[in-house]
């Protein structure tokens, strides 16, 4: 997927220059083996908005409340069949007890995730949400198939259901099961679950909601450079009509099942699409890298290619393997020695204090 022959340098200036890239531009970019140049401008962008001495973390706990899903994706290995004997649901109390245990540990966050399980009552999502928000702590919540299949349940639309939520607790909606927003990769990933309009639209309903959240990419399948065009193209249009696009954090696919396949993705595509998404997604604000996912080196490596923010540090992850940190003193730790001012903030991206 390179092209050694194009100039890309001119299309870098563009953003610097108060011009947008236009998808095919972006698309040149990404099909550009000048790695180094698209990583240079995407950390002068990175300046640019936020200065090049501070870099930001968060802390919060990740509980994955049910296992028990319907959807099928064929990359997950999480989940288990509605009805087997293997899954599992997080009792009200096993919820809280997770909670408090989080708050102690420095938490200011919950991110409540799981399968989409048509068992569970609107009272379990509100009843959970109530316990986490009564100890002071932040609801990140669902993703937009949860949210959006939960809705078709309880027969209510999408801001219907989010108002209710919200009441209990809800305090924002990341941007989870994306993958790759197009047609022909969501028919390989997961045909039963959201189509790239329907994701779009229920993420929408939660900006207007007042619900903000993130997006992301999960790439390194069978995807194309259009594909990646396309999803990064589609984030961006909605971030224009509901703007509640706080961050974008690109990923890239673990091996988990057999059913899907997975390449490697090498360290410098990695960092042309960091650079790259921070010049063409110009509507959102932040750039996130994970070291949960793609460990130290290639995190490091990110800050300095347009990304300013490493979300960790992250409590307990159930769905992937984590390489990530897993205390306060360690995000502290690896942000200096990376060669930057570590700032703690909230998941609003509000600065954190004690
Ligand atoms: S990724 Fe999420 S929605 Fe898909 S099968 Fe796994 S738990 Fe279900």
């Amino acid at each position: 997927m390179t092209n050694t022959a194009k100039d890309i340098r001119p299309l870098l200036e563009k953003p610097f220059a108060g011009l947008r890239l236009e998808p095919r531009e972006l698309r040149e970019i990404l099909l550009s083996d000048d790695w180094t140049s698209i990583a240079a401008a995407g950390h002068r962008d990175r300046i640019r908005r936020h200065g090049g001495r501070i870099a930001t973390w968060t802390a919060f706990r990740v509980i994955n409340y049910t296992n028990f899903c319907n959807v099928d994706c064929s990359f997950c290995s999480f989940k288990d069949e509605i009805e087997s004997e293997r899954g599992y649901t997080l009792s009200l109390q096993e919820i809280e007890s997770k909670t408090l245990e989080a708050k102690a540990l420095g938490c200011d966050a919950i991110f409540f995730q799981g399968g989409v399980n048509p068992n569970l009552p609107l009272s379990y999502y509100t009843d959970a949400f109530r316990s986490i928000a009564s100890h002071g702590l932040h609801v990140r919540a669902l993703s937009p198939v949860e949210v959006f299949r939960l809705a078709e349940k309880e027969r209510m639309t999408v801001p219907a259901l989010l108002e209710i939520l919200k009441e209990a607790g809800l305090g924002s909606v990341p941007g989870a099961g994306a993958e790759i927003l197009t047609d022909s990769m969501r028919q390989i990933l997961s045909p039963k679950k959201l189509t790239w309009q329907e994701w779009c639209q229920t993420m929408g309903d939660c900006h207007q909601a007042g619900l903000p959240g993130s997006c992301n990419i999960v790439f390194g399948s069978s995807e194309t450079v259009d594909d990646l065009v396309e999803h990064l193209t589609y984030l961006r249009d909605q971030q224009d009509k509901t703007g509640g696009f706080l961050s974008f954090v690109p990923w890239t696919f673990q091996a988990q099942t057999k059913n899907f396949p997975i390449r490697h993705v090498r360290s410098w595509e990695y960092l042309r699409m960091v650079g790259a998404a921070r010049l063409f997604l110009d509507n959102i604000p932040h750039i996130e890298v994970s070291i949960m996912v793609l460990g130290r080196e290639l995190a490091e490596l990110g800050l300095y290619s347009g990304a300013d923010d490493i979300s960790s540090i992250v409590i307990e992850e159930n769905v992937l393997a984590s390489r990530g940190l897993k205390t306060i003193r360690a995000a502290e730790r690896f942000l200096s020695e990376a060669g930057f001012e570590p700032h703690r903030r909230k998941l609003s991206y509000e600065p954190w204090c004690a």
